[in-house]
């Protein structure tokens, strides 16, 4: 997925025949095959965070699709340049996403289909369903597909002589999670990485669609770099740094881990105090604490994001912020809440989302969220106004 520097260095423009000398390779494909799985579980950045207790009936559903083998091929076509964006390289970085112009925050950036998808767990040898769907692509699928950049291959191996090691090493760096399965989206893949403040777009798999979108989380001006964020970055420089190291093979540089140490650590502080705030309010699921200490957890959380500059996941923060109201039928705060969702899920996700039409009717009624009255009855309270959220665009 990523074109950082350290994979730059990896890089070939070969385009091989793939259809041959597929079967000479002197890889333990075992060591192969788990790998692939934890690079590409890593690749799940907004599945995996979506929603931390699993308060939204919608979010849970939406995790769970199964990979069908059987489902029609969509070709796969280059996102036409229409001046929303374009591919371009980066000093440094390999290449990179650029604004075309001024993007609005919530903005449908990209839609991008996958070249091919594999299932999550193969047995045996990775590499030849990857050749096999290889050879099924269109010769400018192909070249979409050995364009992209490629890190952790064999020091003691040649590019140009082992093709089938390089789409294997492609995929790896590469793959995205679909939920069961895992693709390759060539577009997509060519967004760069940001922690925390430093990522303006975020990708979402719809399995009905068959396709990945990218949304806008922030205003973007014209000439910016469009930057997604590969893991959760909800955590110290130095762990990030480590873990983006050992999963995607570069050193991160992003504008948030180039901040001087006295502003990195005041950084990474918000940071942990935000993961342990989100362990604290998810222990309302765990019936430890009550729905009023649950939602000044996340005010709390809101507060200390705004500090940071860290805007992700709101939609579904607040969705749960709305089921917590709801069960304790408290119906002003599950309609104030609902609509930060709504706010937060189109701006993240997209208003054509089930997250976005389901809190639609819970803003007009209230009772018929599916956790209403399941709790003692309480005023938890609703979003807290006075905290603000200047910068980011918000009305509501
Ligand atoms: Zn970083």
């Amino acid at each position: 997925m990523p074109s950082q520097a350290e994979r730059k260095r990896a890089r070939t423009r070969t385009k091989p025949n793939v259809a041959r000398k597929v079967k000479s390779s002197s890889f333990s494909w075992e060591a192969v095959a788990f790998a692939i799985l934890i690079a590409a579980a890593s690749s799940t950045y907004y599945y995996f965070n979506y929603s931390k207790i699993s308060l939204l009936p919608v979010s849970s559903e939406s995790t769970e699709q199964d990979f069908k083998e059987d489902v029609p091929r969509t070709p796969w076509e280059p996102t036409p340049d229409n001046s929303i964006f374009n591919v371009v390289d980066i000093p440094g970085k390999g290449k990179g996403v650029i604004a075309g112009r001024d993007i609005k925050q919530g903005e449908l950036v990209l839609r991008d289909r996958p070249l091919f998808i594999l299932p999550r767990a193969i047995n045996g040898s990775p590499i030849e369903p990857i050749i096999e769907k290889l050879t099924q692509l269109t010769p400018e699928e192909q070249e979409a597909f050995f364009e992209l950049s490629f890190v952790n291959f064999p020091t003691h191996l040649n590019p140009e002589e082992h093709p089938a090691e390089v789409a294997l090493a492609i995929f790896q760096t590469n793959a995205v999670s679909t939920g069961d399965g895992v693709g390759i989206f060539p577009t997509m893949a060519r967004l760069n990485h940001g922690c925390s403040s430093a990522f303006n777009v975020v990708y979402m798999w719809r399995p009905e669609e068959n396709q990945i979108v990218v949304h806008a989380l922030k205003d973007v001006k014209q000439g910016e770099e469009l930057i997604t964020t590969y893991t959760n970055t909800r955590r110290p420089r130095d762990q990030r740094r480590a873990f983006l190291q050992d999963h995607y093979g570069f050193h991160c540089t992003c504008a948030v881990c180039s901040l001087p140490d006295d502003l990195s650590k005041a950084s990474d502080e918000r940071l942990s105090k935000i993961s342990y705030l989100y362990e604290k309010f998810a222990g309302w699921g765990r019936q430890e604490i009550d729905g009023t200490q649950a939602i000044e957890y996340i005010r709390e959380i809101w507060r200390i994001e705004n500090e940071e500059g860290y805007t992700s996941e709101r939609g579904s923060l607040s969705a749960d912020a709305a089921w917590i109201a709801a069960a304790h039928s408290d119906a002003n705060a599950t309609q104030a809440w609902a609509e930060k969702a709504i706010h937060w899920f189109t701006a993240e996700i997209g208003a054509d989302t089930p997250q976005v039409v389901t809190l639609e009717v819970i803003v007009d009624h209230p009772q018929r969220h599916r956790a209403w009255g399941t709790r003692d009855a309480m005023d938890v309270g609703g979003p807290d106004q006075a905290s603000g959220e200047s910068g980011f665009n918000l009305s509501k």
